[in-house]
């Protein structure tokens, strides 16, 4: 291959939402394209008409969006290579379809579907090829004049690429190394039908790729059986020398490591397979996504990267720059990488971990808000810092800090009756009455006055800490007493001390 830039295309069929793997290989294409100083290529293939689903492209538009990846070629942004989408390219694949018939490497096919069923019905494994196509209609076996009048007639018909037996194919897969295998395994493949003026995905998928320059087709391995066809239209087509290199991605499979990772799997064991929401325009199903369930486009894409590669190194997190940076096929593995749930979890946790208090409370505010609660930014952002290491999501945000906004209004039995003993209300009282005269209500202030104030009277620390807590919060739960305290205030401590050991009692 020479010089060429380097230029790679995420290739999606838009026929419904777009599935995590998917992602997952336009990640790797973006990964090693800026790498490279490449470029990131949407294209459309829409030429299965049957199978189109309206909303698809704009959903794959916008979760790209979402992710941060975005695309230097696309329906969207255009390009100099374009239209990007197939159903444009009609013209463009109808030449290419008529080259390989003028050189004999390819020919028109009559069999009609009912034919096919009675040779499929009467060969075992039947196969339209070398050994099959002179017992069959096509162009090989009519007169000419008579396959000119049946096409002049209207005649459906189909072109077939001519595989010749016998003959040695190369895939030189960057992942997988160099795959040989004989031509004769492979059958004659339709690449137009006439009923749409549409070329297959296959011959559309190679002449795309040939004239918009793509120097490197990475794709999931569902496509690895498809790519010997492919060579031998490059080879067909006169453009063996430009072939694209390959790369097959291992699959993502299920968390138990059997199959493929399906919707199902996601909806079993709840986690989503699709970047965003989808609502099936057709059955009104709606399918959980990444983005409505609380995950960080960081966090999506660090997880993904290592579905199916590894830095060498014991580093976990990267950055989308250091991942461009580190990418490398060498690292991609041939077997399945098993999609595990608590990773990606772990995942967002830490990206949580990252984010500022300043927009973790931005985030949180509006469910602040819809909740009736006003509160200062300096409150949530200090409440989000003091929980922000318990949650996964920021969903979880208000299970964990709910207390530092509302007063209980009851208090966990169980904690109660473990808790709150007979010398309790006493205590409470006199902590109330320390409380009240500190000026300072640091956290560091109230926790030296109180240990001391604990230790002279040889209280029991986790006793009365452990009460004061459920005074507080209302359940033996959260982050350290004294951050608590010293968010809510002193008025708020010592309203929530009063109401305790006047509803509590004893
Ligand atoms: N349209 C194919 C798909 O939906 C593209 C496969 C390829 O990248 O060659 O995945």
């Amino acid at each position: 291959m020479t010089h060429h830039k380097i230029r790679v295309r995420f290739a999606p069929s838009p026929t419904g939402p777009l599935h995590i793997g998917g992602v997952r290989t336009a990640l790797y294409n973006y990964l090693f394209a800026k790498q490279q100083g490449g470029d990131f290529i949407l294209r459309i293939e829409d030429t299965d008409s049957s199978r189109f689903v309206p909303g698809a492209e704009e959903y794959i538009q916008e979760a790209f969006d979402w992710l941060g990846l975005p695309f230097d070629e696309s329906p969207l942004k255009g390009g100099d290579y374009g239209p990007y989408k197939q159903s444009q390219r009609r013209e463009i694949y109808k030449q290419y379809v008529n080259a390989l018939l003028d050189k004999g490497a390819a020919y028109i096919a009559f069999d009609t579907p009912e034919e096919l069923e009675i040779q499929r019905a009467e060969t075992a494994n039947f196969q339209y090829d070398a050994s099959t196509r002179d017992k069959m209609r096509n162009s090989l076996t009519l007169p000419a004049e008579e396959t000119d009048s049946l096409i002049k007639s209207g005649t459906q018909y189909v072109v077939r690429i001519k595989i010749d037996p016998e003959q040695e194919i190369v895939v030189d897969d960057m992942i997988r190394g160099k795959v040989v295998i004989n031509s004769s395994v492979l059958d004659d493949k339709v690449i137009y039908k006439s009923a749409d003026e549409l070329p297959t995905y296959h011959l559309a998928n190679v002449v795309d790729d040939h004239l918009m320059e793509i120097t490197h087709v990475i794709r999931g391995e569902e496509w690895l059986p498809s790519a010997p066809l492919h060579v031998w239209l490059y080879r067909s087509l006169g453009w063996e020398e430009d072939m694209p290199q390959f790369a097959h991605l291992p699959l993502l499979l299920k968390p138990e490591g059997n199959g493929k990772l399906s919707k199902r799997d996601g909806d079993r064991l709840g986690f989503p397979v699709f970047p965003l929401q989808w609502n099936d325009p057709k059955t009104g199903e709606v399918s959980s996504g990444y983005r409505e369930s609380g995950y960080l486009p960081e966090a999506v894409i660090n997880f993904l990267a290592f579905l199916g590669w590894n830095p060498g190194t014991a580093q976990e997190i990267f950055s989308l720059s250091e991942l461009v940076q580190a990418f490398s096929f060498d690292r991609c593995s041939k077997s399945g990488a098993k999609f595990d749930v608590e990773k990606a979890k772990w995942y967002n946790h830490q990206y949580i971990l990252e984010m500022s208090d300043t927009d973790l409370a931005k985030q949180f505010m509006p469910v602040l808000q819809e909740k009736g609660i006003s509160a200062s930014t300096a409150k949530v952002e200090k409440a989000v810092g003091l929980v922000k290491e318990r949650i996964h999501f920021i969903s979880e945000l208000w299970d964990q800090s709910y207390f530092f906004f509302i007063a209980p209004t009851t208090y966990d039995e169980k904690t109660v009756n473990k808790r709150w003993k007979e010398e309790t209300p006493g205590q409470m009282q006199q902590l109330t009455g320390l409380l009240e005269g500190m000026d300072d209500f640091s956290a560091a202030n109230q926790e030296k006055t109180v240990m001391d104030w604990i230790q002279q009277n040889q209280y029991h620390t986790g006793n009365v800490m452990n009460a004061f807590r459920l005074a507080i919060v209302g359940a033996g739960k959260g982050p350290h007493m004294f951050d608590i305290t010293e968010v809510i205030g002193k008025e708020e401590t010592l309203r929530r001390l009063g109401t305790a050991i006047d509803s509590i009692g004893k």
